[in-house]
């Protein structure tokens, strides 16, 4: 079944539910007090009458006294202990009610009777005749014109109750149609998707800020990050291809020269081998960070110690002026906390601290500064260059895998573009946080924050 036709249903039977319910006690509380009323009135009526007709039964005869005494609707009569009708008025309009057969009561007596589908009030009451006997005297009345009411107001709950129908279904007809057709767009703007293969995006009117607009804005954001991370995707693949192509090209290249006529020329043999070599460690490195991009950091295997800040720098630092022969400045910009512990995973920072400095080194030419300290109670280390910066556009960028500022500036310094993307993925497998900050032609300061 359809939402809308289940919205619908559900709606109209609840609320018919609830009105018959209702409508139903309305009629019964109100048929009961009539009712009541009724058998109340007439058993008084009967009392009133009973004293009337005592006071009076030496003076006139029956018959006429109970003449005086007929109901409009109805029957008055004296009735014999053995069951025998002494006298009795019937009104014009309730003949027939002659013919029913009647009985003597010990005790008063008020009830309805049912007589050819009719209701009756019913009173009985002991009573000394002239000649000393017993006998009842009774009235039976008819309750038309209270039933007839009650059939009016019978009739006047059922047509209310439809017509109180109409207007439900109506709105719950708008409402299930105001709450399936922004559900029916979805649907019909997933399958587009699904059929075109291209992703689409709900026109959404910005009438409401409802939950229905709100889930339609969700919609939308989610296709937008579903294309984002399928363009990226696609990028990572074409650009990992593109990598992969150049040092497959040169070792292809070397190695057929080396097949035609390597052995014969042996300074042609030793360079070859020396670009054959380069090329694949430098692919191997690449495979290996691809690798580890494609980790999860539970797979990482992080082992935090605590280790001193400075004594730990000093030797990175260290390590790396030799290796790369630079000047490298290393300075603790506030001293109030001293010495700085900080607990982390060693290796992985050390691989951190190399990613930058390793390109503050390319992309530099003059001294490169480390400095660190402790900022609301995390330490940091800042590392520091004057060299050709990134511009403002490109700063976001430099965190995608394969991403190079200038691919033709950096291809002769030999990197592949997946350094920072390795150290986001680091920092956070560590928990540190990393901040970028650069100015083209002026410099780079890669800042690391780190829980203490
Ligand atoms: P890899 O680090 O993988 O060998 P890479 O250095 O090119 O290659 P990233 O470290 O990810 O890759 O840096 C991406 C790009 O950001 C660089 O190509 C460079 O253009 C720019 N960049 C990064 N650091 C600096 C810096 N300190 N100064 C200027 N540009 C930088
Ligand atoms: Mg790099």
């Amino acid at each position: 079944m359809k939402l809308s036709n289940k919205i619908n249903l559900s709606t109209a039977v609840l609320v018919a539910f609830l009105l018959i319910v209702m409508n139903l006690s309305v009629y019964l509380t109100f048929s009961k007090l009539i009712l009541d009323s009724e058998l109340e009135t007439a058993k008084k009526e009967l009392e009133k009458t009973a004293t009337d007709i005592g006071e009076s039964l030496g003076s006139i005869p029956e018959g006429e006294l109970l003449r005086s005494y007929v109901p409009i609707n109805g029957m008055i009569e004296f009735v014999t202990t053995d069951n025998h009708r002494l006298s009795s008025v019937t009104s014009s309009t309730e003949q027939k009610l002659i013919e029913r057969k009647i009985n003597f009561f010990q005790a008063e007596l008020s009830q309805f009777i049912s007589y050819q589908n009719r209701t009756y009030t019913f009173v009985s009451m002991p009573i000394i005749m002239r000649d000393g006997s017993v006998a009842n005297l009774q009235i039976t009345k008819s309750i038309i014109s209270a039933t007839d009411n009650l059939k009016v107001l019978r009739l006047v709950l059922i047509v209310v109750t439809f017509l109180a129908l109409i207007p439900v279904i109506i709105s719950s007809r708008i409402l299930s149609k105001l709450i399936t057709m922004p559900v029916t767009s979805m649907i019909n703007t997933m399958t587009e998707i699904r059929q075109s293969g291209r992703f689409k995006r709900l026109t959404l009117e910005e009438k409401s800020k409802d939950e229905l607009f709100q889930m339609g804005e969700t919609f939308n954001h989610m296709i937008d990050l579903l294309e984002t991370n399928y363009e990226k995707q696609k990028m990572f693949v074409s650009n990992a291809s593109h990598e992969f192509k150049t040092p497959l090209t040169i070792i292809e290249s070397y190695a057929s020269l080396l097949k035609r006529r390597g052995l014969a020329d042996p300074e042609l043999f030793s360079e070859s081998i020396e670009a054959i070599h380069s090329e694949a460690i430098r692919m191997k490195e690449m495979t290996e960070q691809l690798l580890l991009l494609a980790k999860h950091h539970e797979q990482w295997n992080i082992q935090k110690v605590p280790i001193n800040l400075e004594d730990f720098l000093n030797q990175t630092v260290k390590a790396f002026r030799n290796g790369f022969n630079r000047e490298i400045h290393l300075e603790q910009e506030n001293t109030v906390v001293r010495p700085i512990t900080i607990e982390t995973d060693e290796k992985k920072l050390k691989q951190l601290l190399f990613i930058f400095l390793d390109n503050a080194r390319k992309y530099s030419d003059y001294i490169i500064t480390v400095s660190f300290g402790v900022v609301d109670g995390d330490a940091y280390v800042k590392i520091s260059d004057r060299g050709i910066g990134i511009s403002n556009e490109e700063l976001p960028k430099v965190f995608d895998r394969f991403y190079r500022v200038d691919k033709v500036r950096n291809r002769k310094k030999g990197g592949s573009g997946l350094g920072l993307s390795l150290a986001k993925e680091i920092a956070d497998a560590i928990g540190a946080r990393i901040q970028l900050e650069s100015k083209e032609g002026v410099g780079t300061t890669a800042a690391l924050f780190l829980k203490r």
